[in-house]
């Protein structure tokens, strides 16, 4: 943290050890930084670095824009997938991709978490390609 004139060291993570309501939040906001961040980075077809995201059933086939029809997906994979389904192309799904849940994903739904936050969050080093809008048009 910055003033005018002095600069303080400030932490990275408060741990709380008062129980301190946090608003509900049913669901997670299904946001490309989210997906990115629920398939690990990763191309769930190919396993290489992601850097899209693939309507499993294409939305020009009826497919809807669901954590359950959303994936993270190499540029590769997406184009020559295109507007086919995975059975037309003969392809499967490692595993069925999901609504997130837990309260990691209070953090996870909503902002890039520093590195230094994934041992706190229980996550893996993901590198996650920048810059992520958080609106999805596709
Ligand atoms: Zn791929």
């Amino acid at each position: 943290m910055h003033s005018a004139t002095r600069s303080f060291a400030a932490p990275m993570v408060v741990r709380l050890t008062k129980f301190v309501k946090v608003p509900f939040r049913a669901t997670v906001s299904l946001t490309r930084r989210a997906v990115f961040a629920r398939d690990g980075g990763r191309c769930v077809y190919c396993g290489k670095a992601a850097s899209t995201i693939d309507h499993v059933v294409p939305r020009s086939r009826g497919g809807a824009h669901t954590w359950e029809n959303v994936v993270a997906a190499c540029g590769r994979c997406n184009h020559v997938k295109a507007d086919r389904t995975l059975a037309e192309l003969g392809w499967r799904l490692h595993r069925r991709p999901a609504s997130p849940s837990g309260p990691v994903w209070r953090v996870l739904g909503h902002r890039t978490p520093d590195p230094a936050w994934n041992a706190w969050l229980g996550l893996p080093e993901v590198d996650l390609p920048a810059p992520f809008p958080d609106s999805m048009t596709a």
